[in-house]
Parts: C-alpha cells; structure tokens; sequence
C-alpha cells in the first residue's frame, strides 16, 4: 500500500473571524489534486474549528492544535478529545514543539495524550524533532527516537498515526533542512519503526517534514522518497499553501 502525500496547515495562535474566513475563501478557491492523491488537513485555533469546519471545501480536513491528556473536567483551559469528537473534528496535532518547548510537554505526556486521543476515536499528527543544540551535540537520531518511543509504548494500533518530524531550529525561523537532511532523519525514523514497532507500520506510517517549508522548497523535499507530505506553519496563511498542496504530484 502507497503512503498517500499529507499535507498539513498549521495555523498557531493566528487570525481574527475576518482573517479566517479569508484563508477559507482563498483554500476553496484553489485547484489541487483529487483525495486520491493528496490529504489535507488544516488547523485553525481551536476557536474557529466550527466556522472552518461549516466552511471549508469537503475535500480537505480540519484538525485541532491539541487535546487535554484525558477526559475534560476541572481542567481551566483545556479542550478534551471528546469535546473535539463531539464536534466532528477528525484530527489533532500532539506534541507540537512549541508545547513541548514553551509548556513543558515531556515525551511521555505527549505519548499518553496520543493514546488517549487515538482511543477516542481521533486522528494523530504527533510532532518530533530536535534542538539546533541537540542537532550540533550529534544526538538528532537518539532525540526524535526517544520522543517516537514515547509513542509506540503506549499506542498498538498506529493507522490513525502520521508524524512530523519537525526540526525546532527549522520552525519558523526561515531556515529550512535540506532535502538530505531531511531524508536522512525521516528514513532512521522509519528503519526505528521497523526494528521497534514493525515492518508493516515502517511502510504505512506517513512522515512529514515541517519547518519553514514553502511554495518555492517543497517540490524538492517532496522528491524524497521518505518524505510522506509536510506540516506547514506561516506558509499555510498564504496562497502559497496550494503551492505547496500541489507538490503531492
Ligand atoms: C509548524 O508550526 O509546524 C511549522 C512547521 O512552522 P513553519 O512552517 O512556519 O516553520
């Protein structure tokens, strides 16, 4: 089975009513490729999921930014997976490094909100990738497998997983990995896949690339034979987005 392109548009903390419905019109009016092709999935702050959700053109998806641990309750400030079901909201990211940076998301939370999230009937974009120092320290590799195992130790099932390998240094900042350092990453990902989860999960799991991808790199990173799709942040604002949404062919 072929792993079917991915691309993902990461919206942050951005964006008014007026902005969004902007972003919608200019996503409904692009041409790309049918579903069979391509996947695509956009991420508004949780706040405007309904009014993507009621708007958006029925051949891409939504997914929220990220989900509480468990069930909601006296948690101030958090959205639950069920909440999200509830809505009819697909996916989820987990695990984006701004949480695991900004908030103190440790490998293991994240594995248990991805579980929890998967157990409730969702689908996962779980995000790894390393420091700029941990890149220099030489320990990439050791970084982006410890925060997969984290995952794997609590989730059997993984069809309703893709991941981003999403170097920090890369997001956001303009400075995008090279399309070998890229492939490098995303192919001992899945040989870790391989030799630690199966061979059958090494083939299917989709591995995205994100960090400071845009309409003029992602043809390149997309020739990779590793590379499944993309997480896109700031590009995905821009008309651009179709740009990078037609690199699937
Ligand atoms: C992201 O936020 O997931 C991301 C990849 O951001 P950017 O494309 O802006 O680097």
């Amino acid at each position: 089975m072929g792993r079917k392109f991915f691309v993902g548009g990461n919206w942050k903390c951005n964006g008014t009513t007026e902005e969004v419905k902007k972003i919608v019109e200019m996503l409904n009016a692009g041409k790309t490729p049918s579903t069979d092709v391509v996947e695509v999935v956009v991420s508004p702050p949780y706040v405007f999921l309904p009014l993507v959700k009621s708007s958006l053109r029925s051949d891409f998806q939504v997914a929220a930014q990220n989900c509480w641990v468990k069930n909601g309750g006296a948690f101030t400030g958090e959205v639950s997976a069920e909440m999200l079901v509830d809505l009819g909201i697909p996916w989820v990211i987990i695990g984006h490094s701004e949480r695991r940076l900004l908030l103190n998301e440790s490998n293991e939370f994240v594995g248990d909100k991805v579980a929890y999230a998967l157990s409730k009937g969702l689908k996962v974009i779980a995000c790894v990738g390393e420091t700029l120092e941990q890149r220099e320290a030489g320990s990439t590799i050791e970084v982006v497998a410890a925060q997969t195992k984290a995952i794997a130790d609590r989730v059997k099932d993984w069809t309703n997983v893709v991941i981003a390998y999403e170097p920090v240094w890369a997001i956001g900042t303009g400075k995008v990995a090279t399309p070998d350092q890229a492939q490098e990453v995303h192919s001992e990902l899945r040989k870790w896949l391989q030799n630690n989860v199966s061979a059958e999960v090494a083939a299917n799991t989709r591995i995205l690339y994100g960090g400071s991808v845009n309409g003029a790199n992602c043809k390149e990173l997309a020739a990779k034979p590793d590379i499944d799709g993309f997480l896109v942040g700031g590009a995905s604002l821009k008309p651009e987005f179709i740009d990078i949404i037609n690199s699937a062919t």
